[in-house]
């Protein structure tokens, strides 16, 4: 691969999943263009239509016909946002990837800060979204109460506001690549890899039309994936459960025994006082069990998930390799 800092006339793919923006789809591609025309890189795009039912598909086909750089991929149906960018970047051939929303609410005037990021040395750039500038009052507060619940939970760390408005190098790509995982969190993911990393805060704009395409159902799911693919902590509650009821009746015998030892009694009767241990005891046991069956759980979810063990950046260079 090119060396990013050198060579000045590196491709560079943007990639644009759209869903149903037939109405603005046009519009955003010349904002881009606007933009990218002035930089000394080779720019494709590459727009994923993820199943829509608009006219997105015999827009893009027309700008395909009038730009030779413009690709598009047409997925069968809709698969969400992540599974289209995932899609998108999978096809892509360029040094650089940018990635970026179609509703023109990822702001194309910062594209050339991500690329003079590149070229200083960095292999993923990300964008965080400035606090000031949140859509709405819900989105901002379920999005930082989710973005410091997953750090507290996830072994990687997520860069909280932190958009799918990113520039990538070529090895980034390949190594996201490697993780063929079906509940995809591409925040989390692009953390997970490694590699050199740099935040880069910009101010999202409203989109330029159309409607959000995230109904609270697909936050939701996005959240859950998160989750469930970043963290093996909510399989350990059964043990932690079980823990605590085997203490509370660990505290029932002691607060009975402190009463026995003077020869005075609790005030329990003996039937709630043998019916509450047994049921603590037991309850105590089945719970831990079942959080042991759901560390096993978690064992095999990680192995099934494929993830590689490592990435490698650099290869070991070997003397008298021919
Ligand atoms: N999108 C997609 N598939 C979906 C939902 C959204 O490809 O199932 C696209 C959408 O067309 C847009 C981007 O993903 O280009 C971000 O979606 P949206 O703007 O609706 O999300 P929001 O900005 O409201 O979080
Ligand atoms: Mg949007």
């Amino acid at each position: 691969m090119p060396s990013i800092s050198q060579n000045s006339q590196l491709s560079v793919d943007i990639v644009v999943p759209v869903y149903n923006e037939g109405e603005i789809v046009r519009q955003t591609f010349e904002h881009i263009c606007s933009i990218v025309d002035h930089l000394p890189y080779n720019f494709s795009f590459l727009y994923v239509n993820d199943g829509s039912t608009d006219d997105t598909l015999d827009v893009l086909t027309a700008l395909a016909e009038k730009d030779p750089r413009v690709h598009f991929l047409d997925l069968s149906r809709n698969f969400g946002h992540q599974a289209a960018l995932t899609a998108g970047m999978n096809t892509s051939t360029g040094d650089i990837v940018i990635t970026m929303d179609g509703d023109g609410q990822h702001p194309p005037e910062v594209i050339p800060q991500l690329l003079n990021l590149v070229k200083q040395g960095y292999d993923i750039v990300q964008t965080q979204r400035m606090s000031e500038a949140q859509p709405s009052w819900f989105k901002s507060w379920t999005s930082s109460t989710f973005y410091k619940l997953i750090n507290v939970i996830s072994g990687t760390y997520i860069v909280p506001a932190s958009a799918d408005f990113r520039a990538l190098t070529r090895q980034a790509v390949d190594a996201l690549k490697t993780m063929p995982e079906y509940h995809r969190f591409l925040r989390g993911l692009v953390s997970y890899i490694g590699f050199s990393m740099v935040i880069l805060p910009y101010k999202p704009v409203p989109r330029v039309g159309g409607k959000s395409k995230y109904s609270l159902g697909k936050m939701v799911r996005l959240a859950m994936d998160a989750i469930f693919s970043f963290s093996l902590i909510p399989l350990y509650i059964g043990i932690s459960m079980g823990g605590l009821l085997l203490c509370l009746a660990l505290l029932e015998i002691i607060y009975v025994f402190s009463f026995w030892v003077r020869g005075q009694t609790s005030g329990l009767t003996t039937d709630w006082i043998s019916l509450m241990f047994v049921t603590l005891i037991v309850g105590g046991i089945l719970m831990i069990l079942l959080g042991f069956i759901g560390v096993y759980v978690g064992y095999i979810f990680q192995e099934v998930k494929h993830r590689p063990v490592y990435i490698i950046k650099q290869p070991a260079k070997k003397e008298n390799s021919d």
